[in-house]
């Protein structure tokens, strides 16, 4: 595959944001009277992944308000946005680490850019009811909507209508997400949240993911009413949505892990037994028939302890 993918579209100079609600970089809230749920969309928890950044960045400078409730929009790794080199477009998804790892760690003395920014977001965070937060993929794919391991996150993939795909899934073992941190990860707690990746990160179709998905989530919270969110966001529905719950997540132990060949996304494997590829010289197969391949990084070079692969099946 291509080391680099074409840039399709401007990126946004989201500098005029910075200054945002209750001294917070880069974190806008707005009320309205009328009591509602709190939404939060959040975009650039990877600093490369910009289709969110485009329709944040948008709602901002659109003015766009709740009528209910409260919306809180942010732009969350923006450190490593700012340090988006085109001649190594992919070094800038992070600083010093994944910020979407850091959700389990919080409370500890904050080391680097990743958890400093976590602690100066969480009380935004803490607060939300339903967050939304937008990504985009490495390799060329479909969109996919995370919507973790609950019911009630399925459920809500469910109520917006798209994409077609929807991925049932319990996240890394490198650490815990924001989509995953606290009341959004218990089965008890009426919070929830999705997490959109919106297709190849610099591909025009991204953007215009990105912002159906944020027109159907801002709809469905209720903040707003459909005749308020921008002209042409929403796109037609798929006729059907279908859910992969992910039973395996193979990360590679040292980094060393050769794929048999390239794989695409949701891509399925017929038969079981099918070697993937070998990880240090293990073979690591298909454990059933009919195995999706969610999210497949096994084309390129890895770091110890990253996945390679997300297993699942249609459920
Ligand atoms: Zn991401």
């Amino acid at each position: 595959m291509a080391t680099t993918a074409p840039i399709e579209f401007a990126f946004p100079d989201i500098a005029r944001w910075q200054a945002g609600s209750d001294g917070a970089r880069y974190i806008h809230v707005r009320k309205a009277a009328a009591s509602g749920p709190t939404v939060m969309v959040n975009a650039l928890t990877h600093g490369n992944e910009v289709s969110g950044a485009i329709a944040v960045d948008h709602l901002l400078a659109a003015g766009i308000g709740p009528r209910r409730g409260t919306l809180i929009l942010s732009f969350a790794n923006v450190d490593a946005y700012a340090s988006f080199d085109p001649a190594a477009p992919f070094k800038s998804r992070m600083v010093d680490e994944d910020f979407n790892r850091v959700w389990g760690r919080l409370g500890q003395p904050a080391t680097t850019v990743e958890t400093r920014r976590a602690e100066e977001m969480r009380p935004f965070v803490d607060r939300t009811d339903l967050l939304l937060d937008l990504h985009s993929m490495h390799d060329d794919g479909v969109p996919l909507m995370l919507s973790g391991p609950l019911d009630k996150g399925v459920a809500f993939a469910r109520r917006l209508g798209a994409p077609v795909d929807i991925v049932r899934d319990a996240g890394h073992a490198a650490g815990m997400r924001m989509r995953d941190y606290g009341g959004f990860g218990d089965a008890a707690s009426p919070k929830n949240a999705l997490l959109i990746e919106t297709g190849q990160h610099w591909r025009a179709s991204s953007v215009t993911v990105a912002k159906d998905i944020v027109a159907r989530f801002l709809v469905e919270t209720g903040v707003v009413d459909a005749a308020d969110v921008p002209a042409g966001w929403r796109q037609p529905a798929p006729a059907a949505q279908r859910v992969v719950e992910v039973t395996h997540a193979i990360a590679t132990r040292t980094g060393d892990f050769r794929a048999t060949r390239i794989f695409e996304g949701q891509e399925v494997v017929a038969r079981a037994g099918t070697v993937l590829g070998h990880d240090d010289g293990e073979p690591v197969k298909t454990p059933y028939d009919n195995c999706v391949l969610v999210m497949p990084s096994a084309n390129r070079p890895l770091r110890p302890g990253v996945t390679v692969v997300r297993l699942g099946r249609f459920v």
